[in-house]
């Protein structure tokens, strides 16, 4: 982001001294038009009192935002006393408007002395793909564990530092800090040990770098408590699924990665919606302000959000009016809608809810306080989209997903004339690791071989579960000769994972097949050429990587 935090509170702090001089501006007018509501000759007295309501609304959910809490709550209760004569369609009598003249000339419009608060910056953005290997540290006397915790993450990539004294760890520590640290709590000394080092480099902080993940011995309830009140990000029991670890760690990585959640505000308030976008921008997310509702499909198409903060009051199209339209369209049903409201009525705001929409926000909101809800959300929605079209156990795309975008890339690769390969793959004797080592093992084989793909292949090529033990894979702009390398590096690196299952230990291989794109082909003629040379694979003695004729 372009933006550094120091130029973000600037910009805070201007805002608010724009707030201010906009309000001492409108004072005198707000004046004024409480003084026409005591008018006997005024003829139509609820206009007037409807627009002066209208405005102690925006002001009482907009002062407190910007520090003037003060002025909020008494815009607030001139909101209520307006709203009671409304509502009861009976003109004020002069005391009343004179006792809300008085309470008006009582709101001094002192300046707020409170400066910007800075939010904490929850996404943190790594841009280098080199961050998909971690630096991981791993205090463990257990040689076993420790042997097939090693081997499985460096297969992978990850440069692991395997630590069994105390002390060398420590150094480490001071050297450099790890994006992992591993800590089997089975050793009491260690532990201890382990434990402090948690406290005094703050690992167990929600912000902490470096995450800590933590090996135990049981698989109870009590235990994993224990681990979340260390502040672990990942429990493993032993015997240790090495797989499931490297998952969890390529998981953390990825996030760290992923491009920064989107948030769409749309609000008439243009300061206000100016001032939680730099809120929202603080906290490391992007954000887009719209001030027309009129404009809302426009904006949701160009800036595809992952959250919607949505104002309730608008002159046009209400809120909950504006979220009902949005729901009309499929395409946005996974977009949650934040209401960001004035409104403290609880049957209202429930009222809002029930139309459309997910969460209510009231205003005033401390800036962390809206931070902290958006992210949580924004979040919880990406998570959800991408789970519809992956695959549970791998999350890699679905048999049908990976065929679609196939297509979409086979279209892509034949107008730039650019060389796209699709790769059949097949885990071999997969029925026997089923019958030896148990289903429950086939799934660790399968996630790991998924993890492999993931991580080996570039962010542009596709990666699929095509059927249970089979991937389809897709890489665009991608001689054959050069497939076939990368491939078979995969192919190398796999052969090598140690799988440990109750009875022994295993290793696992797979085969490949091959086949450049052609373009006069359809989908499922290119796929079955690939997985032609794959069964040739296969009829050579498997572990291989065949290349179909052209
Ligand atoms: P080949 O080398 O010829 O590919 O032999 P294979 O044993 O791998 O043969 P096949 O493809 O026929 O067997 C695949 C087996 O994978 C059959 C099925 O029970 C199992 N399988 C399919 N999906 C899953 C899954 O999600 N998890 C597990 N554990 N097993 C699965
Ligand atoms: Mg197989
Ligand atoms: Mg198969």
């Amino acid at each position: 982001m372009a933006t550094s935090p120091q130029d973000i509170q600037v910009q805070l702090e201007q805002l608010r001294q724009d707030y201010q001089t906009s309000l001492q501006q409108q004072w005198p007018d707000l004046m004024a038009e409480l003084r026409q509501l005591m008018q006997p000759s005024l003829e139509d007295w609820q206009a007037t009192a409807l627009s002066l309501k209208q405005h102690f609304h925006t002001l009482a959910g907009s002062a407190g935002t910007f520090g003037m809490h003060q002025l909020g709550q008494q815009a607030k209760a001139l909101e209520l006393e307006l709203t009671s004569w409304l509502e009861a369609k009976q003109r004020p009598e002069t005391e009343q408007c004179q006792h809300l003249l008085e309470m008006m000339e009582e709101i001094s419009l002192q300046t707020s002395t409170s400066t910007p608060e800075a939010t904490t910056s929850f996404q943190q953005q790594f841009k280098d793909e080199q961050e998909q290997k971690a630096l991981i540290y791993m205090l463990e006397d257990d040689e076993q564990t420790g042997e097939q915790l090693r081997l499985t993450l460096a297969t992978f990539g990850h440069e692991v530092r395997w630590y069994k004294a105390c002390s060398e760890l420590q150094q480490a520590f001071e050297q450099k800090m790890p994006d992992i640290f591993v800590l089997d709590l089975a050793c009491p000394i260690k532990h201890q040990h382990g434990c402090g080092l948690i406290k005094e480099y703050e690992l167990d902080s929600a912000s902490a770098r470096t995450a800590l993940f933590v090996i135990g011995e049981k698989d109870g309830f009590d235990d994993y408590l224990a681990a979340v009140r260390m502040g672990a990000k990942g429990y493993f029991v032993k015997p240790i699924n090495a797989g499931a670890l490297e998952a969890r760690v390529q998981r953390m990585l990825l996030q760290r990665l992923q491009a920064p959640f989107r948030v769409l505000i749309v609000d008439d308030d243009v300061m206000l919606a100016q001032h939680y976008k730099l809120v929202i921008e603080q906290a490391g997310l992007v954000a887009e302000v719209l001030t027309e509702p009129g404009q809302v499909f426009k904006g949701l198409k160009s800036f595809q959000p992952d959250v919607i903060l949505l104002d309730v009051n608008m002159p046009d199209c209400s809120g909950p009016e504006l979220a009902q339209l949005i729901r009309f369209q499929d395409e946005w049903l996974g977009v949650p809608i934040i209401y960001l409201s004035s409104e403290t009525d609880s049957q209202r705001q429930l009222d809002a809810l029930v139309k459309a929409g997910d969460d209510f926000l009231s205003k005033p909101i401390t800036d962390q306080a809206l931070a902290v809800t958006v992210f949580a959300r924004a979040q919880r929605a990406r998570q959800l989209a991408e789970m519809m079209t992956r695959d549970s156990l791998t999350g890699l795309l679905q048999h049908a997903n990976i065929k679609d975008r196939l297509s979409d890339e086979i279209a892509k690769a034949s107008r730039s004339r650019e060389p796209l390969v699709v790769v059949m793959l097949d885990i071999d004797h997969f029925k026997r690791v089923n019958d030896e080592h148990g289903h429950l093992m086939g799934d660790q084989v399968i996630t790991s071989l998924a993890n492999l793909l993931k991580q080996q292949l570039r962010k542009s090529d596709l990666v699929g579960r095509y059927g249970g033990e089979e991937f389809l894979l897709g890489l665009p702009d991608c001689p054959p000769e050069k497939a076939h390398k990368i491939v078979d590096a995969i192919r190398q690196k796999f052969k090598q994972l140690p799988f440990t299952g109750d009875k022994s230990s295993f290793n696992c291989t797979f085969s490949a097949g091959i086949a450049l794109v052609n373009s006069k082909l359809s989908t499922d003629e290119n796929i079955d050429r690939a997985d032609q040379a794959m069964y040739q694979a296969k009829e050579q003695g498997r572990n291989r990587v065949v290349l179909a004729d052209n």
